[in-house]
């Protein structure tokens, strides 16, 4: 041992914290034993993160003061930095989170009389350049964390007073529908709804958390494997020819295929009832027409599902127009006579910029791809055109 080793106290050893919001029960439980410490404590710190919202060790009171002494100095909780707060004339509220690296999100939280939905990111940007959609014209900048993914459930809960389990759940749906491709994720998220769904955390229903991808065949070929959510796939369009203009996604995992993945996915579930939902923005004149909707019914025919018809919402550097109430309503009718359940989303939180498609956010973009899609602007090319899964 050297001097310097032997005069070092425990304040100037520079030990790399873990954090513990993002692990799950089993990584907890790893975590504590690496410690010396019992399993019961994985149920009484998760609680206390989670449900009573305290991320400071000294004020988890069931611990002993050597614990949480000795938390202290190895873990921390690190949440998402709460930027600012915006509520919607319709109730919608939108938070910004700034997270490690500087990058922003939005996590918006769209209300149902005294409950609601909030809608979460899973990564910054996305690499999947949907031309309809806002996040992709970003371009991809990284994955979220676990941490970084159940942070904004944390945040907007402890904002409206929701994290007590013993008291009225605010938020009694999550929906995976922010920014990114969740599947390309997969891990993480997987991770996150399990966190979500678990009983010392924020437990809520598996119906109540749904995973909404593009279509990305492998990683959902896996999902029913680890996770039984509730599934949203993001169609858009009847045919391959207009899905690979609108998901370039879909040249590569072509719309049978993600039928047959999606399905694969209720197989596995125990529930047979359960069924996938079809999402479908509407853009004038581009899928709105009635033989699109008919050319969908066809298509859906041998999928358990319900379809969800989102009205586009119009933003800056898009060129896609918003459905006309008439076309919209002449959508739905023939896919309600050919015998399908549609709900209609309306649109929430515009006051705000927090619809659909407009989780725009601050990212801070560093992708090569995003440089040429300036270039192309610049060079008064056609513009791609973007919006959340
Ligand atoms: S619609 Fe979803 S998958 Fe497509 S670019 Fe936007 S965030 Fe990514």
């Amino acid at each position: 041992m050297t001097t310097k080793d032997a005069v070092l106290d425990d304040s100037e050893v520079n030990v790399e914290k873990v954090n513990l919001l993002g692990m799950s029960e089993e990584k907890l439980a790893a975590f504590f034993e690496s410690l010396g410490e019992k399993r019961f404590r994985v149920k009484q710190v998760m609680q206390w993160m989670h449900q009573r919202g305290v991320i400071d060790f000294d004020a988890m009171s069931d611990l002993s003061k050597v614990l949480r002494a000795k938390l202290a100095t190895v873990a921390e909780i690190t949440l998402p930095e709460l930027v600012s707060e915006q509520t919607s004339e319709d109730g919608t509220r939108k938070w910004l989170v700034r997270l490690a690296g500087g990058s922003c999100i939005e996590t918006v939280y769209i209300p149902e009389g005294n409950r609601g939905t909030l809608c979460v990111s899973s990564q910054i940007g996305c690499s999947l350049d949907c031309s309809f959609c806002a996040t992709g014209k970003q371009g991809f900048n990284r994955d979220l964390t676990t941490a970084e993914i159940v942070g904004q459930l944390w945040v907007a809960a402890k904002a409206m007073d929701s994290l007590d389990p013993t008291k009225d759940r605010v938020i009694s749906n999550v929906v995976l529908m922010g920014m990114g491709e969740p599947l390309l994720n997969f891990d993480n998220v997987v991770d996150a709804m399990n966190l979500m769904m678990h009983d010392c955390a924020y437990g809520l229903s598996k119906r109540r958390v749904t995973l909404s991808t593009a279509g990305v065949v492998p990683a959902l070929d896996k999902l029913g494997d680890v996770t039984d959510v509730s599934l949203a796939i993001s169609l858009h369009a009847p045919n391959d020819e207009l899905r690979n203009q609108l998901v370039p996604l879909n040249r590569k995992y072509p719309i049978a295929e993600l039928l047959r993945s999606a399905q694969g996915y209720l197989e596995k579930l125990p529930d047979k009832r359960r069924k996938i939902t079809v999402e479908y923005t509407l853009m004038r004149e581009i899928n709105d027409r009635p033989e699109h909707a008919r050319e969908l019914a066809a298509l859906l025919v041998d999928t358990p599902c319900k379809i969800n018809l989102i009205p586009f919402n119009p933003f800056d550097q898009s060129d896609y127009q918003r459905v006309s109430n008439n076309a919209l309503y002449r959508f739905r009718d023939i896919l309600i006579e050919a015998g399908y359940t549609v709900t209609l989303r309306s649109t929430r939180g515009d006051d705000i910029d927090a619809a659909c498609g407009q989780l725009a956010g601050q990212v801070n973009d560093r992708t090569k791809r995003s440089q040429r899609y300036r270039q192309q602007q610049d060079k008064g090319l056609e513009a791609v055109r973007i919006i959340p899964s």
